[in-house]
């Protein structure tokens, strides 16, 4: 188990721009992290330089407080877990899941023991003596897994996108064991991946990156109550965040032709102001500010219906409890004062 320090950490591969932006954070031992963004933003490069695959063009990797910067991926007790699975095809479930103990040389009446106890635990135990290349994509991507878990030296595992070639309905099951796994071995464990609600629902703590930068860092609930910038608003979501452009009117910003209205912090400019707010935050009973909107268009949701509305030259979305609404028609919604959020050119001022 480790604590996983990245300390000045960047990387540009050869003669490039920077894939991966240099940056300083920490990952506490034990816990569940999802990095978070668009296909091309530095995700894999990050989880490269951890494994040890890549060796980083600046900064260092520090495992517990020690130097691995300068290790191979064999030093470094890492299982890694990749987009397809890697297995071992002619090989039998049994013996791909031993292969990582066969080469340390461990007894084999150890072997067996181990293999038995995390194949029980994937739910592999049944097909021990078939050949991979039988099973299915997730019960493949799950000997993948279990390789790295049957090593008792892991300090953490990294998965990048390990569920794309996975059943919706399989990655459900699969995300429920990853968890279960993290909880029993506590083990740190880094899921990669640009699904925003893959990435909610399985890590503690969302690590959201754009153009090889971290944008922010937070629980699932602090992402979704306080995007630091616009683009993670966008990005989480669903509907996006609402961002009306905004002026300044005496001490407070207000959204014209509206009640919306937030305090401005002292020093603040007029350049690129908006007020941000949720569209599940808009609420069709009577307390809070009131935001009225004539309906364009409605989807349903569940029992939700989530609705485009406009208001002079504004639109906005609300997700609602469904109450056969028609376009056409005016709204008059209301939001609590408290989920309203101010931006100053994309980003978070209150
Ligand atoms: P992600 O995993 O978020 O999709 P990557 O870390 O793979 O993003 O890539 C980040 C950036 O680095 C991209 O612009 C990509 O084109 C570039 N890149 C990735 N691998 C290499 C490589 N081996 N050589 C050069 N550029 C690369
Ligand atoms: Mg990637």
């Amino acid at each position: 188990m480790a604590e996983i320090r990245l300390e000045n950490l960047g990387h540009a591969y050869a003669g490039g721009a920077y894939a991966l932006k240099p940056l300083t954070m920490t990952w506490a031992d034990g816990q569940t992290y999802s990095l978070l963004g668009p296909s091309g933003c530095g995700k894999s490069t990050m989880l490269n330089i951890i494994s040890g695959l890549l060796r980083p063009s600046e900064g260092r990797v520090l495992f517990d407080g020690q130097d691995v910067t300068a290790r191979d991926t064999g030093q470094r007790n890492i299982a890694q877990v990749f987009q397809v699975p890697v297995i071992y095809r002619s090989m039998t479930v049994a013996d791909n899941l031993a292969f990582p103990l066969v080469c340390r040389k461990v007894r084999p009446a150890e072997i067996a023991r181990r293999v038995e106890r995390i194949a029980e635990r994937l739910g592999l135990a049944p097909m021990l003596r078939k050949p991979a290349n039988s099973l299915t994509a997730d019960q493949k991507q799950l000997v993948s897994l279990g390789r790295g878990l049957v090593r008792d030296d892991v300090s953490a595992i990294l998965l990048d996108e390990p569920l794309t070639v996975i059943d919706p309905q399989m990655k459900f099951e699969l995300r429920k064991i990853l968890k279960q796994i993290n909880e029993e071995y506590r083990l740190t464990m880094v899921l990669v991946t640009h699904d925003q609600n893959e990435a909610m629902t399985f890590a503690k703590t969302v690590i959201v990156m754009n153009h090889g930068e971290v944008i922010q860092a937070g629980s699932p609930k602090e992402l979704f109550d306080r995007p630091a910038t616009e683009y993670v608003g966008y990005f989480i979501g669903s509907p996006p965040m609402n961002y009306l452009a905004a002026v300044i009117d005496g001490d407070h910003a207000r959204v014209e032709g509206t009640s919306l209205s937030v305090k401005l912090p002292s020093g603040t400019g007029p350049e690129g102001l908006k007020i941000g707010f949720r569209p599940e935050h808009l609420r069709r009973d009577q307390h809070g500010v009131a935001l009225s909107g004539t309906v364009d268009r409605i989807w349903y949701e569940g029992g939700d219906e989530v609705l485009s509305l406009t208001t002079g030259p504004h639109s906005f979305r609300a997700r609602v409890q469904a109450a056969a609404s028609a376009p056409g028609q005016t709204l008059a919604l209301h939001i609590p004062q408290e989920s309203l959020r101010l931006y100053a050119q994309g980003q978070m001022i209150a």
